[in-house]
């Protein structure tokens, strides 16, 4: 299984700069913010899978266009699973027919382009050749949760956008074979009262966090803003802990 970054940015701007989406082999989307928009038509055709950690815009922006891109071309719905707030949130407030086509219901409620599945922390969804990814519980200002993908080769785990939070830290924990650790960190220390109003993590808490986990695995950064990228690096460089936390990027490819 690979995993590779199509976008990791809190914000957009220039070639390098786009919001989260991660993906699975060839079939599935962690998040689909604009680095989805990278892919050309004929891998957009292939998404057959949308796991989405919570309803904000910038990590379900390209859902909409990506629908309406492929439906036609397609045999099969695409799935859209996250947790039952989350989908009430996208069918109420983005595929509602004023902002975007209830694409659930065309051409027909029979075989339509779109399809959404309930899914809870702590529930999986299979997803063949050995493939699997289950809910985690995550803490931000909407309902969130993260995801661990996994395959034989080991576990790779996205926090999506999150606070401080014990039973994620919890979940971790419980992950034996986890090999790569996907955590944001949107704000620098600066900005810790921000960081906590808006459920987000800035280095200390980041460095609080990593303390607890108990693996060894890889931690790399993302959701920094383009802005404050820098000084929120040097910062997390700065806590010295026993992880070294790298700033993921664009194109880099995770295998599993
Ligand atoms: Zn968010
Ligand atoms: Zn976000």
């Amino acid at each position: 299984m690979k995993v590779r970054v199509l976008g990791c940015s809190g914000g957009i701007g220039g070639r390098n700069q786009r919001t989260t989406a991660l993906l699975v082999d060839h079939d599935v989307l962690i998040d689909a913010g604009t680095g989805v928009g990278d892919l050309e038509f004929e891998e957009l055709l292939q998404i057959d899978h949308v796991f989405v950690t919570h309803a904000h815009l910038d990590h379900i922006a390209m859902i909409p266009l990506l629908v309406d891109t492929v439906g036609e071309a397609r045999s099969m719905p695409i799935v859209v699973h996250g947790s039952p707030e989350t989908l009430r949130i996208l069918r109420s407030h983005i595929f509602n027919w004023l902002v975007w086509p209830d694409f659930s219901s065309i051409p027909d409620r029979g075989n339509p382009f779109l399809r959404f599945q309930e899914m809870r922390v702590g529930e999986s969804a299979k997803l063949g050749g050995g493939r699997q990814v289950t809910a985690l519980p995550a803490l931000h200002t909407v309902p969130a949760v993260g995801y661990q993908v996994s395959s034989e080769g080991g576990s790779l785990v996205f926090s999506g956008d999150t606070a401080y939070s014990e039973p994620l830290i919890a979940a971790i924990n419980e992950i034996p074979d986890l090999r790569y650790l996907i955590i944001e960190t949107a704000f620098p220390d600066a900005l810790h009262d921000l960081a906590l109003a808006s459920r987000h993590l800035c280095p200390s808490l980041l460095a609080l966090f990593l303390e607890r986990i108990k693996a060894h695995p890889e931690v790399w950064i993302t959701h920094l803003k383009p802005s404050r990228a820098q000084t929120t690096l040097d910062e997390i460089a700065s806590y010295c802990g026993r992880f070294s936390p790298r700033a993921l990027y664009n194109g880099l490819e995770f295998s599993l």
